[in-house]
């Protein structure tokens, strides 16, 4: 049966102004880093967009290099769009990035001219899309001049091939220097996408004050740790986990037994709030006004509604922010 959207779809999710821009983000966005490539389940994957969309969720995240196999993240989400949305581009806040390896050579990476607008050329083809609505450089190239990584997307903007232009991974000074040159192109950053959540907090530094003086809005992503701040590993490593899998960058190296420690006592402070701990970590990031809106993964539909449901309370008591800091302990920065 073809897919018909739910007509409540907007009156639950919360909506947040990205900056001092025109755009609204859903305060939960979707990502497809995990779980839409061509080793996993296609249907399940158009469900979870489903659900998504059925939620009031309007932004969905993408990058070149998302699969496995790379870009075949963009080629579902192509399918699964054009089988079900044709009709609701338009509700749609639709991400791409680039920045990390794509193909192989001098040109397939990093920040160049060349890279980026090759690469954007192909996604929007994967995702068989005419523009994408933010066009994000992916993380900074140490040995590009800023000026032409920056000029480039200007000019990707100018062409209609994205309508506003992120950064993602850039770091204080290098945001800042990058800021005012899109600035002075006429093209303003619209929104800085960092990893932070509570066991990954270098953006509290200086990171998000900058964002707020220059009105730049931010998307966390990996608010969940890729699942070690939600009650999945508490007893163990299931199968069928990103843990578990062969692919992916969550290992256990980075799940360690400390990690672990501290996700329980979390569970039971989220449990005080009748929040699932998932939930906890979202609303936890959500309370803090510079944050517009939270990049979730998920496995399944089901776990997307559970973090949806996050924002029915992102309120903390004094006591509650406390107990959650000794929970985690001194040793978050
Ligand atoms: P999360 O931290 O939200 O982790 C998602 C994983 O957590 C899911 O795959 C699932 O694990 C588990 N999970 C999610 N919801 C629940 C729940 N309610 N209850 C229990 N378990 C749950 O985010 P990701 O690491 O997936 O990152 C989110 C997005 O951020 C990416 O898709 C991408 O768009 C973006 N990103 C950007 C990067 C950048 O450099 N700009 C880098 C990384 C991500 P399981 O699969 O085991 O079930």
């Amino acid at each position: 049966m073809n897919y018909i959207p739910s007509i409540n779809r907007y009156q639950n999710m919360v909506y947040n102004r990205c900056g001092n821009s025109g755009i609204k983000l859903s305060a939960i966005s979707l990502g497809l880093w995990h779980n839409f490539g061509d080793v996993d389940d296609f249907k399940n994957s158009a469900n979870i967009i489903k659900t998504a969309f059925d939620a009031g969720i309007t932004h969905f995240d993408l990058a070149n290099n998302y699969g496995p196999s790379p870009g075949s993240a963009e080629i579902n989400f192509g399918k699964i769009l054009k089988q079900n949305f044709s009709g609701y581009r338009d509700e749609m806040m639709i991400s791409s990035k680039a920045g990390y390896t794509m193909w192989p050579g001098p040109y397939g990476d990093w920040g160049s001219k060349k890279y980026l607008i090759s690469s954007l050329n192909q996604s929007l083809k994967r995702m068989q899309l005419d523009y994408v609505d933010i066009f994000y450089h992916h993380r900074p190239d140490p040995e590009t001049p800023l000026e032409e990584t920056m000029a480039t997307l200007d000019l990707i903007v100018r062409q209609g091939k994205a309508l506003y232009i992120g950064l993602s991974n850039y770091k204080t000074p290098e945001f800042l220097k990058a800021i005012n040159i899109l600035k002075d192109l006429g093209t303003p950053c619209l929104i800085h996408q960092p990893k932070y959540s509570m066991f990954e907090r270098w953006v509290e530094e200086s990171l998000l004050n900058a964002l707020e003086q220059n009105q730049v809005g931010c998307i966390p992503f990996s608010p969940l740790a890729q699942g070690l701040l939600t009650n999945k590993y508490l007893n163990g490593i299931p199968d069928n986990s990103r843990l578990a899998k062969p692919h992916g960058f969550l290992t256990s190296q980075y799940a360690t037994a400390d990690k672990i420690t501290k996700a329980r006592k979390l569970n039971l402070i989220a449990a005080q709030r009748n929040q699932t701990l998932a939930q906890m970590a979202i609303a936890w990031l959500l309370k803090d006004q510079r944050i517009t809106s939270v990049l979730v993964g998920a496995s399944s539909p089901s776990q997307l509604l559970d973090s949806v449901k996050s924002t029915e309370n992102i309120y903390f008591e004094n006591a509650e922010l406390l107990n959650i800091e000794q929970a985690l302990g001194s040793s978050t920065f």
